[in-house]
C-alpha cells in the first residue's frame, strides 16, 4: 500500500528529466499517486509527454502561467478527467537572464514585473483557479531558494520574487487553512537543471555548496522528492504556511569552520 494511493496530483514545472518537478512527479508516482502534467507548449510534445507516458500519464496540457485563461483551462481538463485536486505542485519560476547577471539596482521595471509575475503572482493565481477541486486534506507546495532570506550573488530579481513567493504561500495557507487545505514550500539547495543555468555564476555557487553545508553533499532531484512526498501527503497533516529547506543544512551556517 502506497502513501499516495487513490491520490491525484497535478504538477505544473516540468521542462526535463533533470527539472525539481520531475524529481517531485516520480516520488509522488512511486508513492502511488496518479500524476498529470502541465508545462509551457514548447515543451509538450518533445520533453514532457515522453517523460510523462514513462510514468504512466496520460494528463498533459500546455499552460504559460502568466494567463489566467490558460489556467481555467488547465483546471477545466482536469476536473473532467480527475474531478478533484489532491496535490498541486507549483515548481517554475522566470527571469530575464540580464536580470540574473550585474547590479540587483540596474534590475528594469519590465524585467521585475515579469520576475514577480511568473515566478511568485502565477501560485496566487494557480492556486484561486484550482480552489473550487481543492478539498480537505489536499496540498499545495512550492519551491523556493535561499536567496529570498540573504543576498545571494547574481540571484538579485529572483531573490525577491522568491521573498514574494514565501510571503504568499504563508497568506495563501492562513485563506485555505480553514478549509483544510495545507499551503507549503522546499527551499531547495542548488540543483543543475535548465533554469540554473540561466542564473550567472552558477557554476560556482554549486561547486562551493558541498564545502559549506553541514552534510557535505549537494542535493539532487531525488532528495527534493522525498521531502515533497512527506509534504504533500498526510505525514505532515498538521504543517501548513511553512518553508522547509532541502540544502543539506546550509542555510545554518554562518561562518563556515573549513577543514583545518
Ligand atoms: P527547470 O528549468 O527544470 O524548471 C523551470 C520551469 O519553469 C520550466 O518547466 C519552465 O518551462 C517553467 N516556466 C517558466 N516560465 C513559465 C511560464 N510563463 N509558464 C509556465 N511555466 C513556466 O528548473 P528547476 O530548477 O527545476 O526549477 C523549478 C523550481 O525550483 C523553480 O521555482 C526554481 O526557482 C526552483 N529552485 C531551483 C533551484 C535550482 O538550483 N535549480 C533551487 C531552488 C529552487
Amino acid at each position: 500500500m502506497g502513501l499516495l494511493d487513490g491520490k491525484k496530483a497535478l504538477i505544473f514545472g516540468v521542462a526535463n528529466d533533470h527539472s525539481i518537478a520531475w524529481g517531485i512527479a516520480e516520488a509522488l508516482h512511486v508513492a502511488g499517486a496518479t500524476v498529470g502534467f502541465s508545462s509551457v507548449e514548447s515543451l509538450i510534445e518533445r520533453r514532457v509527454r515522453p517523460l510523462a507516458a514513462s510514468i504512466g500519464s496520460t494528463f498533459v496540457e500546455p499552460c504559460d502561467v502568466q494567463s489566467d485563461e490558460q489556467i481555467r483551462g488547465v483546471m477545466a481538463k482536469w476536473q473532467a478527467a480527475h474531478g478533484q485536486v489532491d496535490i498541486l505542485v507549483h515548481a517554475l519560476a522566470f527571469a530575464r537572464r540580464e536580470d540574473l547577471d550585474g547590479s540587483f539596482v540596474d534590475t528594469s521595471r519590465d524585467g521585475f514585473a515579469l520576475a514577480m509575475d511568473v515566478s511568485a503572482y502565477s501560485l496566487v493565481a494557480l492556486v484561486r483557479e484550482a480552489r473550487p477541486l481543492l478539498h480537505p486534506g489536499s496540498a499545495v507546495l512550492t519551491l523556493s531558494y535561499y536567496g529570498a532570506e540573504k543576498v545571494v550573488a547574481h540571484y538579485n530579481v529572483m531573490g525577491v520574487a522568491k521573498a514574494a513567493l514565501e510571503a504568499c504561500v504563508r497568506y495563501l495557507a492562513a485563506d485555505l487553512g480553514p478549509s483544510g487545505v495545507r499551503v507549503n514550500a522546499i527551499s531547495a539547495g542548488p540543483v543543475r537543471t535548465l533554469a540554473a543555468a540561466g542564473i550567472a555564476g552558477f557554476k560556482k555557487l554549486y561547486g562551493s555548496f558541498a564545502d559549506v553545508a553541514p552534510l557535505r553533499a549537494n542535493i539532487t532531484p531525488e532528495d527534493v522528492g522525498r521531502t515533497a512526498l512527506w509534504l504533500c501527503s498526510d505525514l505532515s497533516s498538521a504543517v501548513t504556511g511553512e518553508v522547509v529547506y532541502v540544502d543539506g543544512g546550509f542555510n545554518v551556517m554562518g561562518v563556515p569552520l573549513g577543514d583545518a
